[in-house]
């Protein structure tokens, strides 16, 4: 066994993982903005939307994203708060992504949970939520947009606990209900901060903090209904924490950067550092080990003039160095890192290392695809589990548009596949120049027939069929399904045999018609 690595151990302990998970239009942007005025900004790679007047973090890199006004790329912003170093990694917030949304959140050691104070729990935030409790990630609750009406602090609580089954810590309290919104109690420093709001939020909001005594002669009556609500909760606990039991909840509001300092005290304070990583064989391998990492994202089209290809890596142990060569998991060939920046955005630094916890971005490392696992080869070899393929639930038929660019359109399909856009299945009876594309949500057949285009020259017809989902099918299940109508057998590059069903109904009708049929139902499935 090689000896534990010092460097790498510290630089660790002072890294905090996270991203920020919500229903799209609670504010993730703008948090992830205000996050970015309290700290020092060391590196981006983002795909935080610009905003008028602001300094805006990062704009979208694809001019789909800006068509469609959503954010399908994730990325990474580095920032340094005290003595930590603070990676946030960005999540899209439409459901259609879903599966590169957990990609993300294998890549984390806690998130942030953001919600809307007027909304409460909503559809993604809950999804999303299910994933780290599944994944084991901690979660910190921030109640956002404390400026306008919307429930009562004491309601939002009773929904978190009911519906997530998790106790509610507070850790900052709001004085004034929503619309009035004053200050912040701290129950755990016994003082109030009161806020003079900065105009648009461009700036740190200016505030005073005062005993809560002082508070309680300043704001009596919002101040005595903080304490009386706030003191019905317990204190945060780390233990519960880290066990996904409880979270530590705060108020704020993003825009006007008001308790936003205070979430990062909580990751400064409660937050995990890189845990070792567990691998495939359940052994979990030492941050203090040599160089592994695995890819969690890749994303193309970064520099339009390169047309490159990124392959985000989360580095889980050791230290990595600008240049070093690597060992490729999946196929032990060696990576060379030379000419892979180690990042990011358009200004394009590169980072000579990065420690546990990082993320280092492989520029053109075309052997790279989503889920691979990369190791030092003076080390003992790393193997991480597999990212899961999401159970598809839209399924269509591509054709290259022109067939003189056949190959063009094989390339991109291998390429939109590596990346985790679309998943590619192969039936016999259509052969594989017509393979069936399988997604998640139908926005990903928008971008990968959009990247086709623009980016493999191969423009591509998408035909949607009419199959609704899809199981695993055994050779035996394959044997009795054959000709069966409104069924179809395809093959998924990670070698599963999936069965297309046109409706619940149809498969339902079969499995009562064939009791011997497996068909196990698929990774996510609902
Ligand atoms: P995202 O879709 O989650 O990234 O949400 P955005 O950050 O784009 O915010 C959605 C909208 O909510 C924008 O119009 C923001 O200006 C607004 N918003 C964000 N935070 C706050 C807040 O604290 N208070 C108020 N009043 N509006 C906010």
């Amino acid at each position: 066994m090689s000896q534990p690595l010092a460097v790498p151990a510290r630089e660790a302990a002072r890294r905090r993982s996270i991203a920020v998970i919500s229903h799209p239009d609670a504010g993730k942007s703008t948090l992830t903005e205000a996050i970015a005025l309290h700290a020092n900004m060391i590196r981006e790679a983002g795909s935080v939307h610009g905003r008028g007047g602001r300094s805006g973090v990062v704009s979208d890199w694809l001019e789909l994203e800006q068509r469609r006004g959503i954010s399908i790329t994730s990325a990474a912003l580095q920032f340094e708060y005290h003595d930590l170093v603070i990676n946030l990694l960005d999540t899209p917030g439409h459901a259609d992504f879903s599966e590169d949304t957990y990609r993300v959140l294998m890549a984390v050691d806690v998130a942030i949970m953001l919600l809307d104070a007027a909304k409460g729990i909503e559809p993604q935030t809950l999804r999303l939520f299910e994933v780290c409790r599944e994944r084991g990630v901690p979660v910190i609750t921030f109640v956002n947009k404390w400026d306008r009406p919307g429930k009562e602090a004491l309601e939002l609580c009773d929904e978190i606990e009911t519906r997530l089954s998790m106790t509610v810590t507070p850790v900052t309290w709001p004085v004034g209900d929503g619309g009035h919104f004053r200050g912040l109690l701290k129950p755990a420093d016994n003082s109030v901060t009161f806020y003079e709001r900065a105009p648009g939020g461009a700036t740190l909001a200016e505030s005073t903090t005062v005993p809560t005594a002082e508070a309680r002669l300043i704001a009596p009556a919002d101040t005595a209904q903080a304490e009386e609500s706030c003191g019905l909760l317990g204190a945060p606990d780390p233990a519960t924490f880290a066990a996904g039991r409880s979270t530590p909840l705060l108020f704020g509001t993003a825009l006007a950067n008001i308790g936003v300092r205070e979430l990062l005290d909580t990751i400064e304070t409660l937050a995990p550092s890189p845990p070792p990583r567990p691998q495939a064989d359940g052994t979990p391998r030492p941050v203090d080990s040599e160089f592994s990492g695995f890819v969690f994202k890749m994303q193309a089209g970064m520099d339009k003039q390169h047309r490159d290809h990124v392959a985000f890596v989360r580095v889980c142990s050791g230290e990595f160095t600008r240049g070093m060569g690597l060992v490729h998991g999946p196929t032990g060939r060696p990576i060379i890192t030379k000419h892979a920046l180690s990042m990011f955005g358009r200004d394009r630094q590169s980072v000579e290392h990065a420690y546990p916890g990082d993320v280092v971005g492989l520029v053109n490392a075309a052997l790279l695809a989503v889920g691979d696992t990369l190791y030092s080869p003076d080390g003992p070899p790393a193997q991480f589990p597999p990212m899961p393929a999401f159970a598809p639930k839209h399924f269509a038929v591509a054709r290259v548009a022109d067939p003189g660019r056949s190959k063009q359109f094989r390339r991109g399909i291998t390429q939109l596949e590596h990346e985790g856009v679309v998943q590619v299945l192969v039936s016999p009876s259509r052969g594989d120049a017509t393979p069936i594309l399988a997604a998640v949500g139908p926005l990903q057949f928008e971008v990968a027939t959009f990247r086709m285009a623009n980016e493999f020259n191969a423009e591509m017809r998408v035909e949607s069929l009419n199959y609704e989902l899809a199981r695993r099918a055994s050779p035996s299940d394959e044997t009795a399904l054959a000709g069966a109508p409104g069924v179809e057998i395809a093959r998924r590059s990670d070698g599963e045999n999936l069965a297309l069903f046109r409706d619940q109904w149809r498969l339902r009708s079969l499995t009562t018609a064939n009791p011997a049929l497996e068909l196990a139902p698929l990774f996510a499935d609902q």
